[in-house]
């Protein structure tokens, strides 16, 4: 390390520890909430995302896209429950859809009127999708979806790629975690076509399933390569493999999905987030003659139980999103809002000449503290180990600027966010750059 790089990293550090006491400061609330909850929850967090050093924001309330924290300070939230908030939170018609739901009561224990609605607009919004079943979280659609593959095709081997999220239990962001579920799992490296082709014929015989995300979320809003996901479905159909299509995150970027603006056919799709109407959501779904292994009609068909995969207020709520809220267009828009937004960050980072830019596609996106091309993982970490600290250091001056945005950079437009707050989101992130020019490398 050369002297003006280790007083650099030094400068870099020293910054960080300047805003992380900053924000101590300003959130004596939140710090004691902190504290009552760490006598009853491990790390006093129940949901490990949510957790930063020193102590995480507690949230008192939500309308629109503002958001208040206990100490009253007012944010834009650009963070939308990790995606699930795209109707924002207080959306007039999930309300009484909610409101509907309850007014008939909760917990049928039965059938119910609404869960073939809600199936029909979601078959019908993403073709692929011959059939369906519900869960509660996209975890869950995935673990199904997993077990359906291996079930269909006789096989036990599942290829997925570096840097993926599909759940707590299936995360494949850096080594092996050992709260992962116990498949056979094969790891690829995202985007790398000749890669994954090897591994696919290599285990030809063997492979029940390739899981994808169509953008890395959780590894950092990372878009695979249109070249790289048609190669997937050509090489899963000749190896008789499923290709599953987690589009949890990205089933928001298009009125089909990512798969309809990519023109794509997965056999399988996972689903969760928004589509039930922001109350607890997931399913999986798609060929007819996969998801008929669940048909309880059959002998010996597959079980697939969950006291709440047809619960009133999701499916109330998802119906009134689909079907009144998030039209088409209404996507179109919202993701043309987006990659608007990105566009202009993207545009103060080459005008200032910093090392600095938004990887994403439409509402999605996230801060990547490198100008090199990003294609997998690896490429966002840099070789000085800088990465981790440049985004604290913006996610605490985004909160000084009353934008919430994730710790780790992640950046969602919901469907209440204007004109007005994509400006005030350009604004703090030019205050940012010029805050800490020093800091960054230099493209
Ligand atoms: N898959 C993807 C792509 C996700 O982003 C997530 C959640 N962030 C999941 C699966 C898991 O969904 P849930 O949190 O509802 O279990």
């Amino acid at each position: 390390m050369t002297t003006s790089t280790l007083s650099r990293d030094q400068a870099l550090t020293a910054a960080v520890e300047q805003a992380s006491a900053n924000y101590a400061r300003r959130n004596p609330a939140s710090h004691a909430q902190h504290e009552r909850a760490l006598q009853v929850m491990p790390g006093g967090n129940t949901r490990s995302v949510l957790f930063y050093a020193p102590f995480p924001l507690a949230m008192r309330r939500g309308e629109d896209c503002r958001l208040w924290d206990a100490d009253g300070h007012e944010y834009t939230d650009f963070l939308a429950e990790f995606t699930a908030g795209l109707y924002g939170h207080s959306h007039p018609l999930i309300r009484a859809a909610v409101q509907a739901a309850l007014e008939n009561g909760i917990n049928l224990t039965g059938h119910n009127l609404l869960e073939s609605q809600l199936a029909r607009l979601v078959c019908d919004r993403f073709p692929s999708i011959a059939q369906l079943r519900f869960t509660n979280s996209g975890t869950e659609a995935n673990l199904m979806a997993i077990a359906v593959a291996k079930a269909f095709t006789q096989r036990g081997k599942v290829l997925v790629f570096k840097g993926a999220y599909h759940g707590g239990v299936l995360t494949f962001a850096g080594g092996p975690s050992p709260v992962n579920v116990p498949h056979d799992f094969l790891i690829g490296r995202y985007n790398d076509t000749a890669g994954a082709l090897a591994l696919i014929r290599q285990h030809a015989g063997d492979l029940a399933a390739v899981l994808v995300e169509p953008m890395q979320g959780a590894g950092g809003c990372i878009p695979a390569t249109p070249a790289f996901l048609e190669a997937l479905r050509q090489a899963t159909a000749e190896a008789g493999a499923l290709l599953i299509f987690d589009e949890v995150m990205t089933s928001r970027l298009g009125p089909h999905g990512r798969q309809g603006q990519l023109g794509l056919t997965p056999d399988l799709t996972t689903l969760g987030k928004y589509i039930g109407g922001g109350m607890s959501f997931g399913a999986f779904g798609g060929r007819a003659d996969v998801m008929a292994l669940f048909d309880p009609r059959r002998a010996g068909a597959l079980a697939h139980a969950g006291t709440f995969n047809n619960n009133v207020l999701t499916m109330s709520a998802g119906i009134a999103g689909l079907r009144d809220i998030y039209t088409p267009d209404a996507a179109l828009a919202l993701n043309a809002l987006g990659d608007g937004l990105r566009e202009r960050l993207n545009a103060v980072c080459r005008s200032q000449g910093v090392d600095l830019q938004f990887t994403g596609l439409g509402s999605l996106m996230n801060l990547q503290a490198t100008a090199r091309a990003i294609d997998h993982i690896g490429d966002t970490q840099n070789s000085d180990g800088t990465e981790l600290r440049i985004k604290d250091l913006f996610f605490f001056h985004m909160l000084e600027a009353g934008v919430y945005v994730a710790r780790r950079g992640f950046t969602v437009l919901s469907l209440p966010i204007r004109a007005s707050h994509i400006d005030q989101y350009v604004q703090a992130f030019e205050a940012f750059v010029q805050r800490y020019r020093d800091l960054f490398g230099t493209a």
